[in-house]
């Protein structure tokens, strides 16, 4: 609370000044302004909290003051001060987005009370703001390899799909599987197969350029969303995750094991729907299975498969 930038807003210097003294003397950050115009610069610039204002400012009174403030930054805590208790009223100050109200002469003491009152609500809504991002952050993440989750993914999907079908914009989406996993962990052990899980999830992220997604789609299975991207440019993306994921080691009873994915690519067709587009991007995996995994396949048209090309490594 004490790292509080409060701003006194008031052109009667006998407020202003003792105010400010006693904010300050209180342990607040205390700056002052005569005028609203003056206000409003430190508002835009400095990072203040709480704006303690009169309602009569030079030029502006301070419910429409209120209404810029809340305007410019909604999350500054606004106290009006009035002399004119008949004139305005709590409702009209509330309905401008003033967090509290109190009349002149301002008794020190019970505007510190006020004060504090306000803080504590801002402490208490911004904690609430950040467990909520936080789970909904944890809704759309999965745990063990920290992408996001098959939810997410077609959440991301269809939005992408709308968006290419507006835009007449190409998308791509990448699909991979680890070959012959079940085998890792067969013989290393389910632990030592989720290590794998999280390497190539760190891989993935660290080769994904800044548009692309990628997602933990399944079990052992990963998918990479490619918007403004043509089949041909994924399969290089696909082709570069491919081959980095082959050339990681990992030490198992002091041997070096690597793993390699078998990679499917499909480029959105604007008249297909979600699952068709995902059925073909897996279509084309399974073709890098069939033909002798660690590879990228790309499924150029919706139904041909025989105009498939697969990119041997
Ligand atoms: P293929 O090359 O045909 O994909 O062979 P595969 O062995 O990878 O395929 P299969 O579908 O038979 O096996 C998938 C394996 O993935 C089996 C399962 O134990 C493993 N797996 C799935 N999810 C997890 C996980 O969260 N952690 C670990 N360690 N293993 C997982
Ligand atoms: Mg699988
Ligand atoms: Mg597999």
């Amino acid at each position: 609370m004490i790292n509080r930038h409060v701003l006194i807003v008031d052109d009667d210097s006998n407020v202003r000044v003792p105010m400010q003294e006693f904010l300050e003397h209180s342990g607040f950050m205390v700056s002052a302004a005569e005028t609203a115009e003056k206000a409003m610069d430190l508002i835009v610039h400095d990072g203040v909290h709480v704006v303690i204002t009169d309602i009569q400012l030079p030029g502006m009174n301070g419910l429409d003051f209120t209404d810029a403030i809340k305007a410019a930054r909604a999350d500054i805590d606004v106290i009006v001060i009035t002399g004119f208790s008949t004139d305005y009223s709590y409702e009209e100050a509330v309905e401008k987005g003033a967090s509290d109200f109190i009349f002149k002469p301002v008794r020190f003491r019970e505007l510190l009370l006020r004060l504090k009152r306000v803080l504590k609500e801002k402490d208490l809504s911004e904690e609430r703001d950040r467990m909520l991002s936080e789970l909904k952050n944890l809704a759309i993440t999965d745990a063990l390899t920290n992408l996001y989750n098959s939810r997410q993914f077609y959440n991301q999907l269809e939005l992408e799909m709308g968006r290419s079908v507006r835009y007449h914009h190409p998308l791509s989406l990448m699909l991979f599987d680890i070959d012959h996993f079940k085998e890792y962990n067969d013989t290393y052990g389910h632990l030592e197969g989720d290590k794998v899980l999280v390497r190539i999830g760190q891989t993935v992220k660290s080769l994904l350029r800044t548009m692309d997604t990628a997602y933990r789609y399944g079990g052992e299975e990963f998918t990479v969303i490619l918007p403004e991207t043509i089949g041909e440019e994924a399969v290089t993306v696909g082709e570069r995750i491919r081959s980095y994921i082959a050339s990681e080691k990992f030490i198992q009873n002091g041997k070096i094991i690597s793993v390699s994915v078998s990679v499917g690519i499909a480029q959105f067709d604007y008249c297909e729907e979600t699952p068709e587009f995902v059925k073909r991007a897996d279509q084309a995996m399974y073709l890098s299975k069939d033909k002798g995994r660690n590879q990228v396949s790309y499924i150029l048209q919706p139904v041909m498969v025989e105009q498939d090309k697969t990119l041997k490594t």
